[in-house]
């Protein structure tokens, strides 16, 4: 085995390497029935007022408020989307439904349930304020106000609004488009059989359903053998449709790892190493017309915590989120956690709330082929290098997956 010719990059440096090197997709205008999810790429103005008129919040009578305590002549309804036509006239009421328009002339409603109807009449109470239970135009948006910035993700409430004013469309960032292979001779398709000395290709379906749930849309590739020519036909014809590469297996030091030679003859390798475990052989290329190439080490767990540590906080810059990274909380250790100590390591526990702390217990074995270490994982915590391990009662930082 040769030694590796790249130098072991701190994981805070490398992660700041990663994201320096990419890029924000550029926008594009999606139906609002598209947008979720996406990050607004324009500030966002109301063109008109909300309500667009004197909107009834009840279903009752419009009236005069200064003819309270009266009997008035009913003349007429204002259903929603069906207005009363005409001002309303003293001594006139007209029966209106929520939603309707409050007629011009009255300046409130009053509820059904509060008046007494006697054929063509209605007596209303007494005491009732200008406005009642009605929306003043303009009551919820003003003209010209500025209801949705740019960099905003739009979910629910977002898209609810754009639409209340009339945006059929919004400016939101592009999707990365990501291709994704698995390299390895010993991998076979999932649902065929493993000879002695072959293995499910599992990065393959963990990576998928992790670049999707980041907001990637993905073009599985399948399995490259190692094989440089073959490999490096899969990777070019890839990236003429693809912003983003993600490889896993043959980034370590054994002869058969071709994905750094390959990515060192289609652009600029930045990270061929990391101070992390799990993780070591993560690799990172920046590719012509601002596209990216990420290797991720062939070892499940490798390629997932790599993936959550460099690929996804890319992912989230390429689609224009301000928040790149996992929120991190301190989490009190409820085991000890023996470390490597001359790289970071990230383990995985769950977790529990105990007062106003949260406790985290080990997974079980921390070995980076064993998936079920991430399996219910809700968070992974970081030992710093340096530590040679960390005792139970300890707090740690630690990246929050999911909270119990
Ligand atoms: P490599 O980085 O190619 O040397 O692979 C390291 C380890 O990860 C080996 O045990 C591989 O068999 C395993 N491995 C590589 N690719 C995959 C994959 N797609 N699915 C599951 N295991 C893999
Ligand atoms: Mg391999």
């Amino acid at each position: 085995m040769r030694a590796s010719a790249y130098p072991l990059v701190d994981a805070e440096a490398a992660r700041a390497l990663v994201l320096d090197g990419t890029p924000v997709l550029p926008a594009e205008r999606v139906h609002v029935g598209e947008a979720v999810g996406r990050v607004l790429a324009e500030d966002m103005r109301a063109p008109a007022e909300l309500p667009a008129f004197p909107s009834s919040a009840v279903d009752g009578f419009a009236m005069r408020a200064a003819e309270g305590g009266a009997t008035l002549r009913i003349v007429g309804e204002s259903a929603a989307g069906r207005p009363f036509a005409g001002e309303l006239q003293p001594g006139t009421a007209a029966r209106i439904l929520t939603g309707g328009v409050v007629p011009d002339g009255a300046d409130a409603v009053v509820m059904v349930e509060d008046v007494q109807v006697d054929g063509a009449t209605v007596t209303v109470p007494a005491g009732l304020r200008p406005g009642t239970n009605f929306h003043r135009p303009g009551a919820d948006v003003q003209a010209g106000e500025l209801v949705l910035t740019k960099g905003t993700e739009l979910g629910a409430a977002e898209l609810g609004l754009a639409a209340a004013l009339g945006f059929a469309q919004v400016e939101v960032y592009r999707r990365p488009r990501v291709a994704l292979m698995s390299t390895g001779d010993e991998l076979v398709e999932v649902g065929n059989r493993p000879a002695r000395g072959q293995i499910t290709d599992s990065n393959r379906w963990a990576l998928l359903a992790a670049l999707r749930e980041a907001g990637a849309g993905v073009t599985s590739l399948g399995i490259a053998p190692d094989e440089p020519d073959a490999l490096r036909r899969l990777v070019v014809e890839a990236l003429e449709s693809a912003d983003v590469l993600v490889t896993s297996g043959g980034v370590s030091v054994g002869t058969h790892d071709l994905v750094k030679p390959l990515l060192e003859s289609l652009g600029t390798v930045h990270i061929g190493r990391v101070k992390l475990k799990p993780g070591k052989p993560f690799t990172f290329a920046t590719l012509p017309d601002g596209k990216l190439a990420f290797g991720l080490p062939g070892f499940p767990v490798s390629s997932l915590v790599t993936f959550e540590v460099f690929v996804r906080p890319a992912l989230r810059k390429l689609q224009g989120f301000s928040r790149l990274q996992r929120p991190t909380l301190p989490v009190r250790l409820a085991y000890d956690a023996r470390a490597a100590g001359d790289r970071t390591e990230y383990q995985r526990v769950t977790l529990q709330r105990r007062g106003d702390e949260l406790v985290g217990e080990s997974t079980g074995s921390q070995s980076s082929s064993r998936l079920l270490s991430l399996v219910g994982a809700q968070a992974l915590i970081r030992i710093a290098p340096g530590d040679e391990g960390v005792k139970a009662g300890t707090v740690v930082e630690a990246m929050i997956l999911a909270l119990p």
